[in-house]
């Protein structure tokens, strides 16, 4: 059992982990504005330096104030390098010891990201925490291509460092290495080594499977041992996966899930998940969850959201996200709750069962 309870005190304010932090790509959560952020219970959100880069640019969020007044969002912000939007999302893009060039998704212009300008742009907005620049792999790539990416993003990291000046906000490094326990070791030691303020596992969280993950990170924690410094899975969002990551070391994670399918009409509650496209709700006047405080369910019943969902209404949007992230973030509270009260390993059954089976592809059986 690895768990372990932390505090980040930031310039914006401070962050309890194990924490959640809802991904607000556009300097948005889809759907939400800060207030609801607040009522679902976010310390931290989330923006991406590739998408702010593009539109509406760095330069301008910096001359209007920088990222925190520009999103009305007041508490921590962390941003990550861009790296691995430029892999999942940018055109045309080459890789080389400089950087990545590539075209954008929005207009098609040409645009390059080296770790020095990464750092810039990020040192621009001002989040709390920025991030180095990496070269991210799927972690099914043939070994000789994770290896490459890994030695590249071990040079980049002391590129970033370099590149970074800003004494008032936090630089995390990335390990990379794939699946591949060997290269996770030799990212590890050498990432570990550097003068970061905290540690990204990079590289995850992508088509590995979970045995695959859980190994990861088996090679990972132990070698970080006693180290105060966070550790940030990157990209990993169901509870159920939350929930595992914590139990082997992590301190932090992000991830669009819990938007992203609320959206489509995937209610997360307690032990599973409601689809609210189902017919079934069409008529069932009950709250999603009886007992969660969130402005969906104080207020409106599963067949009201059916009906928002099925006509496409705004709304929906705004409803589903909230209850899902405060779903998500309460779970998060609940862990906290646990380790600091000295219960983890005795509530670990209970957890599980209110996470439920909810990782993607993983068949999952409706609550009564
Ligand atoms: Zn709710």
């Amino acid at each position: 059992m690895r768990a372990r309870l932390g505090r980040l005190e930031l310039p914006h304010g401070v962050v309890d982990t194990p924490q959640f932090m809802p991904v607000g790509t556009n300097a948005t959560v889809k759907a939400l504005d800060p207030v609801d952020l607040d009522a679902a219970g976010a310390s931290i959100v989330l923006a991406n330096t590739y998408h702010l880069y593009l539109r509406p640019g760095h330069e301008r969020i910096e001359r209007l104030g920088g990222l925190h007044r520009f999103m009305g969002w007041d508490r921590p912000i962390l941003t990550d390098s861009g790296g691995y939007q430029v892999v999942s999302l940018a055109d045309a893009r080459v890789v080389d010891e400089a950087g990545a060039t590539f075209r954008s998704h929005i207009d098609g212009s040409t645009h390059q990201l080296t770790p020095e300008k990464a750092i810039a742009i990020q040192e621009s907005l001002g989040p709390d925490i920025a991030v180095a620049f990496d070269h991210p792999v799927f972690p099914s790539s043939p070994r000789e291509e994770v290896e490459d990416a890994m030695e590249r993003t071990h040079r980049w990291a002391e590129r970033s460092l370099e590149a970074h000046g800003r004494a008032d906000q936090a630089l995390f490094g990335i390990i990379q290495g794939g699946v591949d326990p060997e290269l996770r070791e030799r990212s590890t030691r050498f990432i570990a080594g550097l003068p970061f303020d905290g540690i990204c596992i990079g590289g995850l969280a992508g088509d590995e499977t979970p045995v695959q993950r859980a190994d990861a990170l088996d090679v990972v924690i132990p070698l970080l041992g006693d180290d105060p410094r966070p550790r940030y899975l990157m990209g990993l969002g169901s509870p159920a996966d939350l929930l595992e990551a914590v139990v082997l070391g992590v301190d932090l994670f992000d991830s669009v899930l819990p938007a992203r399918v609320a959206r489509n009409g995937q209610l997360w509650v307690p032990g599973g998940r409601l689809n609210l496209k189902n017919a079934a709700f069409l008529d069932d006047p009950r709250p999603v969850q009886e007992d969660c405080p969130c402005p969906l369910c104080t207020r409106f019943s599963r067949a009201y959201l059916a009906h928002l969902l099925r006509a496409r209404e705004l709304l929906s949007y705004r409803l589903a996200t909230c209850h899902n992230l405060t779903f998500t973030l309460d779970f998060m509270a609940r862990i906290r709750a646990a380790l600091r009260a000295g219960t983890f390993p005795d509530s670990l059954a209970s957890l599980r069962a209110r996470a439920g089976r909810m990782s993607p592809g993983e068949v999952t059986v409706e609550p009564a």
